[in-house]
């Protein structure tokens, strides 16, 4: 039986999974899971093989941690949560009654390892949970996915942790929520819980992080927690007390799917209308922003000259930030947009000149 599942009506409570980034001594681990609130955690997770972008860092424990999992679960009664990353660990994580094991984001990016997990975990009974690739490739995670499926395991859950990204946001990885939506609607039986720790990579931020994925319905959360945050081995910026845990999880709202209130489904219809009026009128405009783009590439091609202009292109950038920020649009919204919109008008230029070019010839 999965330990992770969809949440089917309100009153099913969010799956929730908390422990330290890594576990580092048995006393650190008993202490966090004994100030850990069973009411709201179901799952203590704890990095045993700690995956680091340098050497020299801290790199867990490794085998002498599970012990102290198997002491954590029979003393405070929680199920357990660790990371594997080869059949190794697999084996391991296994002979020492582990009950989750998550794929880390750095290893679902390789579709060797990850076969070599799924391999390794042929036919179990265990949750089985795919972290999203650290970069943002919906497809990838989703790859992931199947190769478990594809080896006969029936219990998998997924993680949302944001994508790397080299420009710093105020993000340690991006959330870029659409890839999530996209893939709940690709995988819609698969539970999907949000890991708000990795996303902000500080305290700050966890909550309001936390509340989106309520917000968005997400099946729960992996919240990283340790006895004395500031001394933590590792990710010690984001990881909070047990006490802020219980905090921040009693402040969160569980929102509904739906209501069956009548007032409400009709204000919703109404609103919906006219979501669907806006949509059409944007697309209305932006076809019209291309039929003129498309006799500027007519005129372009008479002149011999360049599709690309980067001084206009700088101009209309500009112009657009400033006039988005007046209407309360964030500029790295009109950014994207400006820059779709620009890719297409360049494209729909080029086939000009193209279609052009190839009647000369
Ligand atoms: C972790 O959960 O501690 C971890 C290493 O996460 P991620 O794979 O998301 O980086
Ligand atoms: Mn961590």
């Amino acid at each position: 039986m999965s330990l992770i599942k969809k949440r089917k009506n309100t009153t099913d409570k969010p799956l929730i999974i908390a422990g330290p980034c890594s576990a580092e001594t048995e006393e650190q681990m008993l202490e966090t899971a004994s100030r850990i609130d069973p009411d709201f955690v179901q799952i203590f997770r704890a990095g045993i093989w700690k995956p680091r972008t340098k050497p020299n860092s801290f790199e867990g424990v490794g085998e002498p941690g599970l012990k102290w999992l198997q002491k954590v679960k029979r003393q405070y009664g929680f199920n357990t949560a660790v990371e594997v990353a080869n059949a190794k660990h697999v084996e391991l994580a296994l002979d020492n009654e582990v009950d989750v094991l998550w794929i880390g984001a750095r290893t679902t990016v390789n579709p060797f390892t990850v076969q070599e997990i799924a391999d390794a975990l042929s036919g179990t009974e265990k949750t089985i949970v795919v972290k999203n690739p650290v970069n943002p490739d919906l497809e990838l995670w989703i790859g992931a996915v199947e190769r478990l499926s594809a080896r006969n395991i029936k219990n998998i859950a997924a993680i949302h942790r944001g994508f790397s990204t080299y420009k710093k946001t105020k993000y340690r990885n991006n959330p870029q929520w659409q890839i999530a939506f996209d893939f709940m609607n690709r995988l819609p039986e698969i539970p999907i819980l949000c890991d708000p720790s990795h996303i902000c990579g500080k305290r700050d931020g966890i909550a309001e992080v936390a509340q989106l994925a309520f917000n968005f319905e997400y099946d729960g959360l992996m919240i990283e927690t340790h006895h004395n945050p500031d001394c933590a081995l590792s990710d010690a910026q984001q990881q909070v007390s047990p006490e802020r845990l219980s905090e921040i999880l009693k402040g969160l709202k569980v929102r509904k799917s739906d209501d069956e209130d009548a007032i409400y489904h009709a204000n919703l219809q109404r609103l919906r209308g006219e979501i669907d009026e806006t949509d059409q009128s944007i697309l209305d405009a932006i076809s019209q922003r291309m039929s003129i783009s498309a006799q500027i590439g007519e005129l372009k091609k008479e002149h011999n000259v360049a599709i690309f202009q980067n001084e206009r292109w700088s101009q209309i950038r500009n112009q657009a930030i400033e006039k988005g920020a007046e209407l309360g649009l964030s500029e790295e919204f009109i950014d994207m947009l400006l820059k779709a919109i620009h890719q297409e008008s360049i494209n729909h230029q080029n086939l000009i000149m193209n279609q052009r070019q190839l009647s000369l010839e």
